[in-house]
C-alpha cells in the first residue's frame, strides 16, 4: 500500500521521538511490501521561530491532504515569556480543531516490567489493559456562553453537546469495543446533569447494532475510583470531553512511566493525528535520552486506525514488548533492571526485532 504521512516533529523530545517513529515506519515498510512517503513540517516553537507563527498555513494545508499526521510534542521555556495566544500549545490546539478530530483514544497497558513503577499495588495494576475514548469537540470547553458575568460577581460555563456528537463518539467506543475484549463502559453523571441523559439514551439505542458488546453505565465519580480500585475490570470506556481528560490522566498512572503511553485522535474520515501523551520534555532535550517507545506505539495505532494495518501494528507492538522483555530501557524506566540505552540504540532494538520476526 502507499501512504502519505506528514510529520510535525515539533520541540525538544519531540524531534528524537519522531526520527524513531520514522525508522520504525520504514523498516515495517519494507518488511511488508508497503511504500510510505514522509513530509516534515514545522509546527509549535519550532514554526514559531523559523515562521512567526505556532501554525504555518503550509502545516495545515500538509496535514489535511495526508492519510494521517504524526505529531512529536510542542512547547519548552524558550517560549514561556510569550502571550497565551501566540505559544507553541496553540499549535496543537489548533491542528487538532483545524482536522476535525473528534474521538480522543488513549490505550493504557501494564508492562509486565513496569508494575512496581506504577504507585499503585502491583496487584491491583496487573494485567490491566483498557482503552479510553473520549470526546474531543463539544462539551464544557467550547461550549458558549463562557463568561464572567458584568459586575464579575458570576461566571458561567455551558456543557452543550449536538446529538449527532454524541452519536459519532458512542458509536466509536461501540466500534473500538468490538475489536477488542468486547466490554464497554460509559461514563457519564446521569443523576445530576441532562447532558449525560441524553448520552444514556443514545447508547442504549446505539447498543441495538452492537448485540456482541457488553454494555454498562458508570457515573464518573465512581468510574474514577474504580480505576484505581480495580483496574482490569474496564476495557474500553467512552465517556465526554472533560471526564475523558481527567480519567485518561487518572489511567496513565497505572503504567508507571509517560514514555510509554501513545494516543491518537481520529476524524470521521477515518484520517488522524497520532502522538504520545508526554511533552516535549526540554530537562532532557537533545541528549538522546528520550524514551521513543510511546511515540512508536502512535505510529503503531496510526497503521492499525488510518490504514487498517493490523497485522503490521501488531509487529510493532510485539517488537516493544519483546525489547522490554529482554531488559533493554531508557533512563526513564532505570526501575527496570536490565540495559540501559539512549533513545537511538532502543529504536534500533525494536527495528531489529521487526526485522527479525517471523
Ligand atoms: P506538557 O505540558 O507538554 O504536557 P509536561 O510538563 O507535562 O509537558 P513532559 O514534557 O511530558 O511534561 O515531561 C514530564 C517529565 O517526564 C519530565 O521530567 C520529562 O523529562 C519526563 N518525560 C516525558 N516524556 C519522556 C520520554 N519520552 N522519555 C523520557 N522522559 C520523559
Ligand atoms: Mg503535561
Amino acid at each position: 500500500m502507499n501512504k502519505h504521512v506528514v510529520l510535525l516533529p515539533g520541540d525538544g523530545i519531540g524531534k528524537e521521538v519522531m526520527e524513531s517513529a520514522r525508522l520504525v515506519l520504514e523498516a515495517v515498510a519494507e518488511r511488508n511490501g508497503h511504500h510510505f512517503t514522509f513530509e516534515e513540517k514545522l509546527i509549535g516553537g519550532a514554526a514559531i521561530d523559523e515562521m512567526g507563527d505556532p501554525l504555518p498555513r503550509e502545516t495545515v494545508e500538509a496535514a489535511e491532504k495526508a492519510d494521517a499526521v504524526l505529531l512529536g510534542a510542542v512547547g519548552g521555556p524558550s517560549w514561556d515569556h510569550l502571550p497565551g495566544s501566540g505559544r507553541p500549545e496553540q499549535g496543537l490546539l489548533g491542528i487538532r480543531k483545524q482536522l476535525g478530530l473528534f474521538a480522543n483514544l488513549r490505550p493504557v497497558k501494564g508492562f509486565r516490567q513496569l508494575l512496581h513503577a506504577s504507585p499503585l499495588k502491583k496487584e491491583v495494576v496487573e494485567g490491566s489493559d483498557l482503552l479510553i475514548v473520549r470526546e474531543l469537540t463539544g462539551g464544557l470547553y467550547f461550549g458558549e456562553p463562557q463568561e464572567r458575568s458584568e459586575d464579575g460577581e458570576g461566571v458561567v460555563d455551558t456543557l452543550s453537546y449536538s446529538r449527532k456528537e454524541i452519536e459519532r463518539i458512542v458509536e466509536q467506543g461501540f466500534e473500538s469495543a468490538r475489536k477488542r475484549r468486547k466490554q464497554l463502559t460509559s461514563v457519564d453523571k446521569a443523576n445530576v446533569l441532562e447532558s449525560s441523559r441524553m448520552w444514556r439514551e443514545i447508547v442504549e439505542e446505539k447498543r441495538a447494532d452492537y448485540p456482541d458488546v457488553k454494555v454498562d453505565h458508570m457515573l464518573v465519580d465512581a468510574a474514577a475510583m474504580k480505576l484505581v480500585t480495580d483496574p482490569t475490570y474496564f476495557d474500553v470506556v467512552v465517556t465526554e470531553n472533560m471526564f475523558g481528560d481527567i480519567l485518561s490522566d487518572e489511567a496513565s498512572v497505572l503504567t508507571g512511566s509517560l514514555g510509554l503511553l501513545p494516543s491518537a485522535s481520529l476524524r470521521e474520515d477515518g484520517t488522524g493525528l497520532y502522538e504520545p501523551v508526554h511533552g516535549s520534555a526540554p530537562d532532557i532535550a537533545g541528549e538522546d535520552k528520550a524514551n521513543p517507545l510511546a511515540m512508536i506505539l502512535s505510529a503503531a495505532m496510526m497503521l492499525k486506525h488510518s490504514f487498517h494495518m493490523e497485522k503490521e501494528a501488531e509487529h510493532v507492538e510485539k517488537a516493544v514488548q519483546e525489547v522490554l522483555d529482554a531488559g533493554y530501557h531508557t533512563a526513564d524506566l532505570s526501575v527496570v533492571n536490565g540495559t540501559e540505552l539512549g533513545c537511538t540504540d532502543l529504536t534500533r532494538k525494536v527495528i531489529e526485532q521487526i526485522t527479525s520476526e517471523d
